[in-house]
């Protein structure tokens, strides 16, 4: 019988992870589905309990349910436990459902060096960014964190013992954890937004993905930056999460290359 996986989210409908993981499993030769699961938070508890009688032996999860998953799981990897928010869920046999964060080492996979030592900050302060800040300060980095809504980040860098930027000022690592920046076309309004116009950075990771290039990976390799886009730590936190479920080894080269493309 096919087992099945998939990502529930609200909403999910552009989500590049079914043809990312369909590909992983099918360079395999495993007999494995991965459907997209919308399901709006009020539905959510109840759609993830269900999964393990129909089939299913795991889950992504995106926004927004990454806290909740954490909470309805039985067992919470270290990572998801500490950050606060779970992107995989693992359902055993037994009836237990496991929480893991795979988001914080998909990153450190995709940041391809070792930040220990190096001075790196975070913008944003969102989900996206307390995963970075907890990856990056538990690699060894010496992390700031910048946001917005300056509380958030205040609040942030107390909780997780980073400091607090009061403007985004150069690092060796760079990491957009906002939401702005989809379309190149908007370079200057992001780059604006951010308050990053003198902002260097050795290496720049954008979160986002979807217009690539992005508004902010175009600036950042205009300054001379080595950019790891986003699509980049979608497909190393999605090996993560493929690794746990199957035990094989990710095909992270057939992933990247399915990833890549923009969904139908
Ligand atoms: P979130 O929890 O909703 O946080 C959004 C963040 O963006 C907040 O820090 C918010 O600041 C900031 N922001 C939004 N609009 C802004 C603007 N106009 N100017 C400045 N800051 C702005 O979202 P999230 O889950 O952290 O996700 C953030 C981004 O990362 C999204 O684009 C998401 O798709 C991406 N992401 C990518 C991956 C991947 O695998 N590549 C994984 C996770 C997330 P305020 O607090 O001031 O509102």
């Amino acid at each position: 019988m096919t087992t099945l996986a998939g990502v529930l989210g609200f909403p999910v409908a552009h989500s590049r992870s079914p043809a990312m993981m369909n590909a992983a499993f099918a360079a395999l030769g495993l007999d494995w589905r991965y459907l997209k699961l919308p399901v709006a938070p009020e539905g959510f508890a109840a759609t993830a309990a269900a999964l393990p009688g129909s089939g299913y032996a795991g889950a992504n999860v995106t926004i927004p349910h990454k806290e909740a998953a954490l909470k309805l799981a039985t067992e919470r990897g270290e990572e998801a436990a500490a950050i606060g928010a779970a992107n995989t869920l693992s359902f055993a046999p037994g009836g237990s459902i496991r929480a893991d964060n795979t988001d914080a080492a998909g990153l450190l996979d995709a940041l391809g060096e070792d930040p220990a030592g190096r001075a790196a900050l975070v913008l944003g302060a969102g989900g996206a960014g307390r995963a970075a800040v907890w990856a990056l300060r538990e690699a060894g980095a010496e992390v700031s964190i910048w946001n917005r809504g300056a509380e958030r980040a205040a609040a942030l860098a107390r909780e997780l013992g980073v400091a607090h930027a009061a403007r985004p000022e150069s690092a060796d690592i760079v990491v957009n954890a906002t939401a702005v920046g989809l379309s190149a076309e908007q370079e200057q309004a992001a780059v604006e937004a951010l308050g990053v116009t003198t902002v260097e950075a050795a290496t720049f990771v954008d979160l986002v993905y979807g217009g690539e290039p992005t508004a902010l990976s175009r600036w950042a390799a205009g300054r001379g930056a080595r950019v790891v886009d986003g699509v980049e730590v979608l497909v190393r936190q999605g090996a993560r999460s493929f690794e746990l479920w199957t035990g094989c080894e990710a095909p992270v080269a057939v992933m990247r290359e399915a990833a890549a493309q923009p969904p139908v």
